[in-house]
């Protein structure tokens, strides 16, 4: 199988609680290889365009504002980068589905995760969907100069 690359954010909520660390120990799981990582305190612009396919839904000021660490205590985002076989369904699995009380209670989302009084999913970390949003995820958070080959 095609190695894949995919992008991996552990979101404000992960620094806040305080567990990076842990959630990166899951995707340690996964058996793939790490060739980027950097801490960023998202600007509006980064947030916008990482959520731009979702920008008609009624919660897209909700995930930007906390994507930028506005609802987490102005916490940056850890974003990481893995490359291996099957490295998109691999990471979505060990993440767990977007509503955390709907994950896999070993997942993260199921372990780490909560819904807000308004319903917003705090699921702590994002995963890329597929090879083509992976591509264009990737060249938004990193530079080139930033992962390893
Ligand atoms: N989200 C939400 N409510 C929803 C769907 C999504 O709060 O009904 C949030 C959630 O934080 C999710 C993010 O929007 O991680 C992006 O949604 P997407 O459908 O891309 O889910 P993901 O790929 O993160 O599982
Ligand atoms: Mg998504």
């Amino acid at each position: 199988m095609t190695p894949q690359s995919v992008l991996v954010l552990i979101k404000p909520d992960g620094l806040q609680k305080a567990v990076a660390g842990e959630v990166i120990s899951l995707f340690s799981a996964g058996d793939l290889k790490l060739v980027g990582l950097k801490l960023v305190q998202v600007p509006l612009k980064l947030a916008r365009a990482h959520y731009g396919h979702l920008r008609g839904q009624t919660f897209f000021a909700e995930i930007v504002d906390y994507l930028m660490g506005k609802l987490h205590g102005n916490n940056p985002v850890v974003a990481m980068v893995y490359t291996g076989p099957d490295a998109i369904a691999k990471c979505r699995r060990i993440a767990g589905a977007t509503n955390p009380e709907a994950a896999d209670p070993k997942s993260v989302r199921g372990k780490f995760g909560r819904v807000t009084t308004k319903g917003v999913f705090e699921n702590l970390v994002h995963v890329s969907s597929d090879v083509k949003e992976a591509r264009r995820e990737i060249k938004l958070w990193f530079r080139k100069s930033e992962l390893l080959a």
